[in-house]
């Protein structure tokens, strides 16, 4: 490995443009770019190396104390990383909503990292402060469809703001909360507001006993996070149960009043415009009668499904996002930019001033600084993808994109349905669903059988959906994820199912078949489906 000079002499050579377009460095960027370019078309999975394998690669705690050259560190790099990294480009890769990107993102990245903007200030971010700006504004005129003089108010206002851009859905959820918390508690005559006198002295002046955040057990993980970064606490996160993957509207108006008889404050409701096991959509427009009534905040987590309303097919699945205070939607998810893209937007341009923050060397009184209204202090110009993306795929771009994943989904269904080895759990609302492996006669046998008899069959499909789901993944050609769902066919018990996000437009119908395929020959392999397939003795096993 070389060894580079240390001298600050060297040093500035780092930091200066080089001359040639055939420099070293171009020459250098030339062969990384071939690099990702080759490891994109390949398998999920590139090198059998296990975990501990790589991790030895990463094994030593010491900063090297000489400098190296670019040349050998992207080498090293090419070998203990790219070879190893995990393919999301891959059409068989339909395990997570982290999916391939559009290969304009790659010269869109240098350009955003050859600017390094940081979104905080102004003084940084002339040009970028503007354009978050404006996302945000499009992104709100998507939810919320105000008219154009509204937002020609609001748009580039001092005083106002139509969103905060972030680093992804948990960031926004976050956001969306905070703001919450602080407009419920905010200043009143005697008291200066949970901002500045904290949340004990909040609950003391309101008279709150305990104060919660509702929504169904499907509510994605970072809303305990959120809660608990908030002093709320995760023993006030209130999940209620939803054996039909949606959160009932009646189930949540009886809770919520009784959570609120009991001299408690439920602070919001939360509805998810598809979830990130199911993909189901809550029936958001009820909910935000519910909140109304109940006199709480109203947030839908729609990071995944949000992109669903540039589809005119299926945007009435999240009918009444639009009575929702606040709203987080992801980029890095449907819409295909790079991570590092989430939003929270605001009903009301008011609302983000109750977390509105000055300093006296940036963000000072009257500023559009970006950073005075963000949890995020810097911040870099992923807004930038989003405005790209925006305009590269117009609504109708993304509308197609959209239909043609849910329609994959559901081509994926009937495939599941129409197949003796396989079981559809949850049909998708979206493009999202969860199935599982089970010989046919198992599942007849399974319906009728007693409780106990049920849940010592089902936890046998269980080990087995382990197994495939893992062998398969090893097997590096494809993955499919898993998780635990309870299942009103099933007593309400929770069972292992696979999990699929359509997400890559270049997965075809053959590649789900063969995924399929796969699934069921590593499944007939194990001892399991051996062991269960035998009918007379199903109800002994
Ligand atoms: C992905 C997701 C989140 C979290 O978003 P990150 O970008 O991973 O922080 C929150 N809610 C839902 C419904 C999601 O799908």
């Amino acid at each position: 490995m070389g060894e580079a000079q240390v001298s600050l002499e060297h040093l500035f050579r780092v930091f200066t443009k080089p001359e040639h377009k055939d420099s070293k460095l171009a020459q250098i960027e030339q062969h990384l770019s071939d690099n990702i370019l080759d490891f994109l078309s390949q398998h999920v999975v590139t090198k059998k190396t296990s975990l501990e394998e790589i991790e030895q690669d990463f094994s030593d705690a010491l900063v090297p104390e000489s400098p190296e050259f670019v040349s050998s560190h992207a080498e090293s790099l090419l070998n203990k990383l790219v070879a190893h990294s995990v393919n999301t480009y891959s059409p068989t890769f339909i395990g997570h909503m982290t999916s391939a990107l559009p290969y304009f993102h790659l010269p869109l990245a240098k350009l955003l990292v050859g600017l390094n903007q940081n979104l905080v200030k102004i003084e940084t971010s002339k040009a970028f402060t503007p354009l978050e700006r404006q996302v945000l504004g499009m992104m709100h005129n998507l939810v919320y469809g105000q008219d154009e003089n509204w937002y020609q108010q609001y748009l580039h206002s001092a005083r106002h703001a139509l969103g905060a851009f972030c680093s992804g859905g948990t960031v926004a959820n976050i956001t969306a909360l905070w703001v919450a918390r602080n407009k419920l508690l905010g200043p009143q005559k005697g008291f200066a507001g949970v901002a500045k006198a904290g949340l004990a002295a909040a609950y003391r002046h309101y008279g709150i006993n305990n104060m919660g955040v509702m929504c169904s057990k499907r509510g994605h993980y970072s809303l305990s996070k959120a809660v608990d970064v908030l002093g709320i606490g995760r023993d006030n996160l209130i999940t209620l149960p939803c054996p039909l993957q949606t959160l009932s509207p009646e189930l949540a108006l009886a809770e919520g009043k009784r959570y609120q008889e009991e001299g408690n404050r439920l602070l919001a409701l939360v509805g998810v415009g598809g979830t990130t096991e199911t993909g189901h959509v809550d029936p958001l427009d009820e909910l935000a009668d519910v909140a109304r009534e109940l006199g709480c905040w109203f947030h839908v987590d729609a990071a995944w499904g949000g992109a669903t309303l540039f589809s005119k097919t299926h945007r009435a699945h999240l009918k009444g996002i639009e009575r929702a205070d606040s709203v987080t939607i992801d980029a890095h998810k449907q819409m295909y930019v790079p991570m590092g893209a989430g939003m929270a937007l605001f009903r009301n341009p008011q609302d983000a001033n109750t977390v509105r923050h000055h300093a006296q060397y940036i963000l000072r009184q009257g500023s559009k600084d970006l950073g005075a209204t963000t949890l995020e202090g810097s911040r870099n110009g992923m807004a930038m993808m989003v405005y790209a993306s925006l305009h590269i795929f117009g609504r109708r771009g993304y509308e197609l994109l959209i239909d043609q994943s849910i329609s994959k989904a559901k081509a994926f269904a009937s495939m599941i349905d129409a197949h003796p080895d396989f079981e559809l759990i949850t049909a998708p609302t979206l493009s999202l669903l969860t199935y599982r492996v089970c010989p046919e006669n198992v599942r007849q046998v399974i319906k009728t059988a007693n409780p106990e008899t049920r849940a010592r069959l089902n936890n046998k499909v269980d080990g087995l959906v382990v197994n495939v789901q893992k062998l398969q993944r090893e097997a590096g050609k494809s993955f499919v994820s898993r998780t635990r769902l309870e299942s009103p066919d099933y007593d309400g018990r929770s069972i292992t199912v696979f999990r699929v996000v359509l997400a890559n437009p270049l997965t075809t119908e053959q590649d789900l078949a063969n995924i399929l395929d796969e699934q069921s020959r590593i499944a007939r392999d194990r001892h399991a489906w051996k062991e269960l397939s035998k009918s007379e003795d199903l109800l002994t096993v």
